[in-house]
């Protein structure tokens, strides 16, 4: 499986690291892309799909779905989910959310805390492991499919 490990200095670093991963996506001009994102509390899950969000044209604030479970920016051509589901109790309540909607039309989708999910979600294209590291983040960007090491391979 290709990977890549990369510090990310500060907060600026990791919100320039969604966005540079938002061209990569226009660039290879994906159909669809499922990340998943593991980290502890505080990890920079939120702060790194707060760029990708924006680096996909989205102007205002970017908040944590801790509580909505989902969080939709209807952009365009590509509409971006970013799902938290630390607080799902039961993977079963994504199906009566209608999760595979979300997956079927020309959308990118970053899911904080996925393993809840197990079972429900599809196949994700990349996996993302953010780390504490001091003040520092570190940031290993795993592919599962070749679109994820297709991406991969153009980050810099
Ligand atoms: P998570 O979604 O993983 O729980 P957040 O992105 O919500 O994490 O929070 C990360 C916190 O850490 C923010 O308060 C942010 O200001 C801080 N921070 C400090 N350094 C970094 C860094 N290099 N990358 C991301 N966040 C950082
Ligand atoms: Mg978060």
């Amino acid at each position: 499986m290709k990977e890549v490990t990369l510090t990310l200095a500060d907060e600026h670093a990791t919100v320039a690291m969604g966005k540079q991963l938002a061209n990569i996506t226009k660039q290879l001009n994906l159909d669809n892309l499922l990340v998943f994102l593991n980290g502890d509390l505080g990890a920079g899950k939120t702060t790194l799909t707060r760029g990708f969000v924006q680096g996909m044209g989205h102007t205002g604030n970017v908040k944590s779905p801790t509580y909505t479970l989902v969080e939709p920016y209807e952009l365009s051509p590509w509409h971006v989910y970013h799902f938290d589901l630390y607080r799902l109790a039961d993977p079963e309540e994504l199906e009566y959310m209608g999760i595979r909607d979300y997956f079927s039309i020309k959308s990118c989708s970053f899911i904080e805390w996925p393993e809840k999910g197990a079972g429900v979600l599809p196949q994700e294209d990349l996996i993302i492991n953010l780390q504490y590291n001091d003040t520092h983040r570190l940031i290993t960007l795993l592919a599962a499919t070749s679109k994820g090491e297709q991406i991969i391979n153009l980050i810099t």
